[in-house]
């Protein structure tokens, strides 16, 4: 078989910016109609119809009929007025055209409405759903065989799977740690009972012959909070408050709501520090443990990022895991290893094939790192092109997929059947995402060949722009390093301060806001990347006066860059724009201006 051009994967696996595909599109999706019709009128076939009505009720069927297409020609008119992301002039956020196997895979399945909260109340659909966990689980670098997960709302409830299992297994060997050391007088020691482990809480459980009804009444989760925190206190001889979530500082905001939500309290919400290349910094990492163990409180997660949301940078995955792991060995802390990949998991595919190259050394290690964590979030609806609402969560084996009270078995347990009713934070969840997912990975596959060789063609376009953009106008100044397909930039001129320059930018943004012609997206990066502000601004030899820096974000998700003849043309005219907004609507100041406030 011969390889896939981007652009071939383009002309094949979506509908076109300007329908290209339209004729091949209504085919399939009348095919998808038929297989449905045929399927209910062929399965309970000599059961009576409801028609026909008799004949006084002709009209009013026809007015019925009517007033429907009236009133969805309605809505059809009304949606023509939305965001129009399939177009890649939508820049401005992760969010762009469908691909056609999750659209058809998405109506296939939803024309069913599966639910797979049960078996029982979707057959196939759950099936699917495994299937599909699988292929993820293998495009990130887990053992498909071993890997479980299910599909979620999206990364925010993906990324509060996490903290719930995470929650669930430090508090057991908090639990039996306390359970010793209140039977036994033995002092508590917070930090190392809560990283012990299940081999070790395997055998000090069998050595104590503990029973789950015994083991609840010392769970902060299974039983009251405060009244543990308060014996933890005591068998520890220091005052215990609670334990501390461990996430970059250029975190998505899910992860402020994943402490509200489980009570955790914003202030054990601790920030890692970045370096001055936006990403997690290890060091920094490293000291935040320590002070953790200082104050005797557990590390209930480490969470790194793969692919952020404001930058699309890739934290040193590898190197965070190279450091936890040692630690597992040498000193026997088991510290929860997230990774949220909700944007970047799907740049997995490029591994393994020739277009690895263009995410360079780092990052293809960073990324290879992935399928070592304990859990993981992914975003089809991002760059899975698939409709929303479709996240998926997936841990390394069925061991850390757990998640339930006492009550139920949880040593050694195989997964719980194929109800995932109890191990999902959703109750209710439709198979259309998972039936999306499993299409394209049938087709367009999520290795090198297929997604792989499209999202490659996202950098090298991103790169593209850049080098048109920075080859024109020199004020044009990208933030680096830019490790996906985003880019984000401010202007200003030599030796400008970050005050006029951000002024500017904000004109700028301002300026696009009101064209029309190309949706652009304005981020702020505040204290958290200080570094990698004082490295931009020092490039051009600007004063940092003010602790944040404005900038212009353009996400290049878009499939259709892909096409030259498109990408030429749309880079050119955005290049006409910068210059028209910057030469007319955004008068240079010159570098010693002081700012007005
Ligand atoms: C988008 C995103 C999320 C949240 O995902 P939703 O699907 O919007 O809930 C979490 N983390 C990162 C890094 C993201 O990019």
């Amino acid at each position: 078989m011969t390889e896939l051009t981007p652009s071939a994967i383009v002309a094949t696996y979506f509908p076109g910016p300007q329908s290209e595909n339209e004729v091949g599109v209504r085919a399939e999706v009348e095919a998808v109609l038929d297989s449905w019709f045929n399927w209910r009128k062929g399965l309970f076939a000599s059961d009576p119809t409801t028609a026909p009505l008799p004949d006084q009720n002709a009209e009013v069927l026809r007015r019925e009929h009517r007033l429907l297409s009236r009133r969805l020609n309605e809505l059809c008119e009304a949606l023509t007025a939305e965001t129009p992301s399939y177009s890649p002039r939508s820049m401005g956020h992760m969010k762009a055209e469908l691909s056609l196997p999750a659209l058809l895979g998405w109506l296939a399945a939803t024309l069913h409405n599966p639910n797979n909260t049960t078996r029982e109340s979707s057959k196939v659909g759950t099936l699917i759903e495994r299937e599909a966990i699988s292929m993820l689980a293998d495009m990130l670098g887990y053992d498909r065989s071993q890997a479980q997960g299910h599909f979620t709302s999206g990364g925010t409830v993906a990324n509060f799977e996490a903290v719930w299992r995470a929650r669930y297994r430090l508090d057991h060997w908090l639990s039996l740690a306390l359970f010793i050391s209140e039977t036994t007088g033995e002092p508590l020691d917070v930090f190392a009972a809560a990283h012990m482990g299940w081999d070790r809480f395997r055998s000090l459980w069998g050595a104590h012959g503990l029973t789950d009804d015994v083991l609840r009444r010392y769970s902060a989760v299974a039983s009251n909070p405060p009244e543990v925190f308060r014996r933890i206190s005591q068998a520890s001889g220091r005052a215990y408050l609670g334990p501390v979530v461990l996430v970059p500082g250029n975190k998505h905001y899910s992860w402020r709501k994943a402490a509200s939500v489980f009570g955790l309290g914003e202030e054990s919400f601790w920030s890692i520090a970045l370096d001055d290349q936006g990403r997690l910094d290890l060091t920094a990492f490293e000291g935040l443990v320590f002070r953790a163990k200082a104050e005797g409180r557990p590390v209930l997660m480490a969470v790194s990022v793969a692919g952020t949301t404001e930058t699309g940078e890739i934290d040193p995955i590898d190197g965070l895991h190279d450091l936890l792991e040692r630690w597992e060995q040498e000193r026997g802390w088991r510290i929860w290893r997230h990774v949220d990949a909700a944007y970047g998991g799907f740049l997995c595919s490029l591994l393994g094939g020739l277009d690895e190259a263009v995410l360079g050394i780092d990052l293809a290690r960073a990324l290879g790192a992935i399928g070592r964590a304990d859990s993981i979030t992914i975003d089809p609806h991002k760059l899975g092109y698939v409709p929303y609402a479709c996240g998926a969560f997936l841990t390394r084996d069925a061991g850390r997929y757990v998640v339930s009270a006492f009550d139920a078995p949880y040593l050694d347990r195989p997964e719980m059947g194929q109800d995932k009713w109890s191990s999902t934070l959703e109750g209710s969840r439709s198979a259309g995402g998972a039936a999306a997912v499993w299409l394209t990975g049938k087709t367009l596959g999520f290795g090198p060949a297929g997604i792989g060789t499209l999202l490659a063609e996202t950098i090298r376009s991103r790169r593209h722009f850049q080098a048109a953009v920075s080859r024109e106008l020199p004020f044009v100044r990208f933030l680096e390093p830019s490790d996906a397909n985003i880019v984000c930039f401010s202007i200003a001129e030599d030796g400008e301060a970050l005050s006029s320059s951000n002024r500017r930018t904000e004109a700028l943004f301002e300026a696009f806001r009101t064209s029309d012609a190309f949706a652009v997206s304005r981020t702020r990066l505040g204290v958290d990347y200080l570094a990698q502000v004082e490295r931009h601004v020092a490039r051009y030899g600007g004063a940092a006066d003010e602790d944040s820096l404005t900038m212009i974000r353009c996400v290049f998700m878009n499939p259709y860059w892909a096409a030259p003849a498109l990408r030429d043309h749309l880079v050119q005219e955005y290049i006409e724009l910068l210059k028209r907004f910057a030469n007319q609507d955004l008068p240079m100041t010159t570098p010693d201006d002081k700012p007005d406030d």
